[in-house]
């Protein structure tokens, strides 16, 4: 096993971290006007590209 040779600095440890922040959900608004995931269908109005899919599909 690869071990360190000596401690890495406040400093270094900070720009290892630099990497590490949460990016914000994307989110956009549905023609309804509530917030919705991309790529996915509107919890609200249950639209999606233009169709709805809020009814169950036939079987
Ligand atoms: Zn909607």
């Amino acid at each position: 096993m690869a071990v360190q040779q000596s401690k890495k600095s406040k400093s270094k440890k900070g720009m290892r971290r630099s990497h590490h922040r949460v990016a914000a959900p994307a989110v956009l608004l549905c023609q309804c006007g509530s917030p919705t995931a991309p790529h996915a269908v509107c919890p609200a109005c249950g639209n999606y590209r233009g169709r709805n899919y809020s009814a169950a599909p036939a079987e």
